[in-house]
């Protein structure tokens, strides 16, 4: 579903973040990008939805060739979590949630059933939460929101950006957990980076650990962790 070939990002200052990288996803399989700071995961992963755009080499999604797709339509198919979910501070959580489905001018009265729906699936009652405005949330339900928000339009492909990294431990493995029997029903095809070893473990299909600008060792946790 996502294929990397000879990838690599070097920023105007001479930075090489991202150095050949070529590496494949699989449809429904989620990959966590592991790695201390610095080391290419966001600029790997901002490639997909051409928020950067690569030096040189290739990027398809689905089969076709990112650089000939509109940013803005390609966006519109990859839904984007980020760490502190990023949400518009002056919408509410319903409005917050149907912020696709409105770019893509679904009817009202659609756009608002489907984000309804999707509260529901993120554990959050529409009816309580929906008029809310983000900063009426806790840390743990605005992520969940974010979640909900990337999902609504039903993208193939979901790209998750430390999406645990701003809360608590507790609500951390909360949310890991949540989200994670959330992808057994839906199988999006997902890119999740985090900095910590065990969300990596704990969620991933499959590990890309990163070396600098590298993918260091692309495999299943076991084999990651060296079990037999
Ligand atoms: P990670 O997500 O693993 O922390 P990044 O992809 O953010 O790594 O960064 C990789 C490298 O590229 C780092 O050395 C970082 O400082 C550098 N970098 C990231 N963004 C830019 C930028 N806009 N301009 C110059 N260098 C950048
Ligand atoms: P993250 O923890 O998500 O990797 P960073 O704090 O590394 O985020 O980067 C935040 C923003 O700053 C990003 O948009 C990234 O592109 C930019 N950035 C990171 N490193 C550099 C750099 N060395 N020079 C310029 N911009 C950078």
């Amino acid at each position: 579903m996502i294929r990397f070939e000879q990838v690599s990002k070097v920023y105007p200052d001479g930075t090489t973040a991202v150095d050949g990288l070529s590496f494949e996803v699989a449809e429904g399989e989620l990959v966590t990008l592991v790695g201390p700071s610095g080391c290419g995961k966001t600029t790997t992963m901002m490639m997909v939805n051409r928020l950067i755009e690569p030096t040189s080499g290739r990027i398809t999604v689905g089969g076709e060739d990112i650089s000939a797709v509109d940013p803005v339509r390609l966006r519109r198919r990859i839904g984007y979590v980020i760490q502190q979910a990023g949400l518009f501070p002056h919408r509410t959580v319903l409005d917050n949630t149907a912020t696709v489905p409105v770019l893509l001018r679904w009817k009202k009265d659609r756009a608002r059933a489907r984000a309804a729906e999707l509260l529901e699936l993120v554990g959050l009652d529409p009816k309580v939460y929906g008029s809310r405005y983000p900063a009426q949330l806790s840390g743990g339900q605005r992520q969940r929101v974010g979640v909900a928000r990337a999902l609504a339009a039903d993208p193939p492909v979901l790209l998750m950006d430390e999406p645990f990294g701003a809360v608590d431990p507790v609500v951390r493995e909360r949310l890991q957990n949540e989200f994670l029997s959330l992808q057994a029903t839906v199988r999006k095809t997902v890119l999740l980076v985090t900095h910590d070893i065990e969300e990596a473990v704990r969620m991933g299909d499959r590990i890309a650990v990163y070396g600098q600008g590298r993918i260091a060792q692309y495999d299943t946790p076991a084999a990651v962790l060296g079990a037999p």
